[in-house]
């Protein structure tokens, strides 16, 4: 048996930092993959946006409506506490015009680097090839068996992640550890991810974006919500942080309408009856320019409903002013399907909250159990909220690990 103080499964940023922050403690992490952080490093398309450049006040309103329990851990360590663990460990990171914080180098195996180099430097036993077979809580603390035996703890740490890009290694398997050890899971649900549309008819600007848009969300005939931020077209469908940030309230046959214009629909029409009037002879095209939209989403729109861009405006009649003002104002899209695991960025749902204290990440349910990452019931917009998030938490467990008394 290979005994440690605390026992960490999972090898991503939040068992890496947890690990880093058990401060005198024997630490073993247990990592099923051959090498840790795979999904790190694929993060921010291999740059890695650790986290936001923005007062911390504003970090809460991007995390859904279970903000309230990260207020703990990230109060306790910031984006600037964060921003500084890399700078004092070598690594540089940029700003980008967004806020984005990524490393100066825009690798995100420098950030991995950092990681591991400072577990090795606090004597971080992370032992690769761990399949676990069995998790057990005893009288003095847990037993688990992994692959290359039995090792036992007082403290055990669940950094397993979530269910997305399953290839990275997050399988959902903490929600069956969870599950064994008494914790109700929150049933998971994919977010952050790119939505399908039904008979789209936009794939040939594929590639193509669109900056600060609206989107209204319309269930049935009900506008149930609304959102704004870039919008991407893809082959088939939508993306991009207006999108991809949205896709937790989304759901099949739910109808997304974009405002492509900075205009609400009355303002718009108003505005077509006094341009037409003033200036009749310009192209519907051209007057449209002025909006600063990509030419070839502009061509699609007016196709859409059968207008030709060269129709002067003192052409143009009251139904198509209509159609016009519908097409800019709120051209609808319907959802075929919110793209699965294999696409999101993240993993909605999770062990559930109310089993955990916030104030620590340890289990209200089993003492000496913590949990920290995406295996909670806790997810974030895109912007770097979500490794922010896994760090401050593992920092928290960290604390109370190498704070509690030696037992
Ligand atoms: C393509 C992509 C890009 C992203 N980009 C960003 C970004 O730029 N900024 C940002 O903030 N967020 C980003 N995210 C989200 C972010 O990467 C995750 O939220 C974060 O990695 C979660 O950290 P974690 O440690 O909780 O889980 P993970 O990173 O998923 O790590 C969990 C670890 O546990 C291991 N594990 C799982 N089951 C077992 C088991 N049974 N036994 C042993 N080990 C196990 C896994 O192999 C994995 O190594 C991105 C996600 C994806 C998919």
């Amino acid at each position: 048996m290979k005994p440690a103080d605390a026992l960490i499964i999972g090898a991503g940023p939040a068992g890496l930092f947890t690990a880093i922050h058990c401060k005198g403690r024997k630490v073993i992490v247990l990592e099923k993959n051959a090498v840790p952080g795979k999904k790190l490093l694929i993060s921010g398309t291999g740059r890695c946006n650790l986290t936001h450049d923005c007062k911390l006040s504003d970090f809460f309103d991007h995390y859904g409506a279970n903000h309230r329990f990260l207020k703990t851990a990230l109060h306790g360590f910031t984006n600037f506490d964060l921003i500084r663990f890399f700078e004092d460990h070598g690594m540089e990171t940029v700003v980008d015009k967004n806020g984005k914080v990524f490393p100066a180098s825009q690798k995100a195996s420098d950030v991995l680097a950092v990681l591991i180099n400072v577990c090795n430097k606090n004597r971080v036993e992370i032992n690769c090839y761990q399949q676990i077979e069995e998790i057990k809580k005893t009288e003095s603390g847990f037993e688990v068996k992994a692959g290359s035996g039995v090792f036992i703890s007082r403290f055990l740490v669940i950094t397993t992640g979530g269910m997305s890009y399953p290839v990275t290694g997050s399988t959902g398997d903490g929600y069956h550890f969870a599950k064994l050890l008494g914790h109700s899971i929150v049933p998971p649900k994919p977010s952050l991810s790119p939505v399908f549309i039904r008979d789209y008819t936009m794939a040939s600007i594929s590639g193509v974006s669109v900056q600060n848009k609206m989107v209204y969300l319309y269930r049935g005939d009900k506008k149930i919500m609304e959102h704004s931020g870039d919008i991407g077209f893809t082959h088939k469908g939508l993306s991009g942080p207006g999108i991809l940030d949205f896709s937790r309230n989304i759901l099949s046959n739910d109808i997304l309408k974009v405002n492509f214009i900075e205009l609400k629909s009355d303002d718009f029409r108003n505005e077509l009856i006094k341009v037409s009037e003033k200036e009749g002879k310009t192209a519907i095209q051209t007057y449209l320019k002025k909006f600063d939209l990509p030419r070839s989403l502009v061509l699609l729109i007016l196709k859409s409903i059968n207008i030709e861009p060269e129709t002067r405006l003192a052409e143009i009649t009251k139904i198509q002013r209509n159609q016009l003002v519908a097409a800019f104002c709120e051209f609808p899209f319907t959802v075929e399907k919110v793209g699965g695991f294999n696409m999101a960025m993240v993993t909605a749902g999770g062990v559930n909250l109310e089993e955990v204290n916030p104030k620590t990440m340890e289990s209200k349910l089993v003492p000496g159990l913590y949990f920290a990452g995406e295996v909670l019931d806790i997810d974030g917009d895109t912007g770097g909220y979500n490794l922010q998030a896994a760090f401050s938490m593992g920092w928290l467990v960290g604390q109370g690990i190498s704070q509690s008394d030696k037992g």
